[in-house]
């Protein structure tokens, strides 16, 4: 069965690891989030793409759940003793892949191809895909007015709580990659990964003819919710959906779907909201979804296949 998941980084990485237990990677097309890309040290970083390749090849640091295990950090130090403002710490290891992609970049190469190089040579036998190779640079509004590109937002300034709005216009002027609209297309389930529903699959589906392309594409979509009993795993989901007016809480994240979900997968600490859930015209099944090892996040994986499964057999 060909699948097609939507991916931001760690919580989308931490997803697909238990997906490829549970499916032909073969079948498994990902398209991952490039609104985060952005230059360091005169090198392109694409941290979600990086995040989904490492945790793929089993090479993501796992406390971190982004860079690579083990990784050394001389260049950045280094250019920290010569004055650079160093608040991305990027690895040496990770600075490669990222110095490679520029390399190729200025040789003409396209972001897909590049991408497609970088998992080949970190043994990754999914097709991953950016969303798009246009520059799609997202950027959060705060309410004294000021707006930071996101990862200044995240990893600059510490993810402040006072968002009034997050800027996708980039990406909504933005053609899919190569691939992507194909990848849709022909896909018989698509995922929606457990991923920052505002900044990691908002770029998704904001870049040009993405959003009607998943809606009008005859697969079932199955999302799983990030946020669990009222709060994100991990990260500043909770202050980037009160920031567009969405209630910390699965039943908002579904909401915030609404259209464009057929079902969602809810955590058991988060049984209660359900009927809510249902409400809105989705199917919903609740089960733990805190992905501790890889082990639940395949049986989550497979709890969202039988779902994909049972809305396609209720059509
Ligand atoms: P980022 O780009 O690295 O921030 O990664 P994503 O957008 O893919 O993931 C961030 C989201 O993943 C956060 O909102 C987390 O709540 C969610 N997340 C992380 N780990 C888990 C988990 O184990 N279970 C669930 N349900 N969500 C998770
Ligand atoms: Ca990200």
């Amino acid at each position: 069965m060909r699948l097609v998941a939507l991916a931001g980084g760690v919580g989308a990485a931490r997803f697909l690891r238990g997906l490829v237990r549970v499916v032909d990677p073969a079948d498994l097309t990902v398209i991952v989030n490039t609104g985060d890309d952005r230059e360091f040290y005169g090198v392109h970083v694409s941290p979600d793409l990086d995040i989904v390749i490492y945790t793929l090849a089993g090479r993501v640091d796992p406390e971190k759940g982004y860079g690579l295990e083990g990784d050394q950090f001389s260049v950045v130090d280094a250019l920290a003793d010569l004055g650079h403002e160093t608040w991305f710490r990027l690895g040496d290891r990770d600075l490669a892949t990222a110095l490679h992609r520029s390399l190729r970049l200025r040789e003409g190469a396209g972001l897909a191809e590049i991408t497609d190089e970088i998992r080949c040579a970190y043994g990754v036998d999914v097709c991953i895909l950016p969303m798009t190779e246009d520059p799609v640079p997202t950027f959060v509004e705060l309410s004294d007015g000021s707006r930071a590109h996101f990862e200044e937002y995240l990893a600059r300034d510490g993810a402040p709580d006072d968002v009034s709005g997050v800027d996708l216009a980039a990406a909504a002027a933005a053609q899919p990659a190569p691939g992507v609209l194909e990848a849709i297309d022909a896909a018989e389930l698509i995922l929606v990964c457990p991923s920052n529903p505002v900044v990691s699959i908002g770029p998704i589906l904001a870049t040009a003819g993405m959003r009607s392309a998943v809606i009008e594409c005859q697969a079932p979509v199955i999302g799983i919710s990030p946020i669990i009993g009222g709060a994100p795993v991990k990260g500043p989901a909770d202050r980037l959906l009160r920031g567009i007016g969405v209630e910390v809480s699965a039943r908002g994240v579904a909401g915030h779907y609404k259209g464009l979900l057929d079902g969602i997968v809810i955590d058991d600490r988060d049984a209660a909201q359900r009927a809510d859930v249902e409400a809105l015209g989705m199917a919903c099944v609740v089960t733990e979804t805190l992905m501790r090892t890889p082990e639940i996040a395949a049986s989550l994986a497979q709890t969202s296949l039988d779902l994909g499964a049972m809305v396609r057999s209720s059509r």
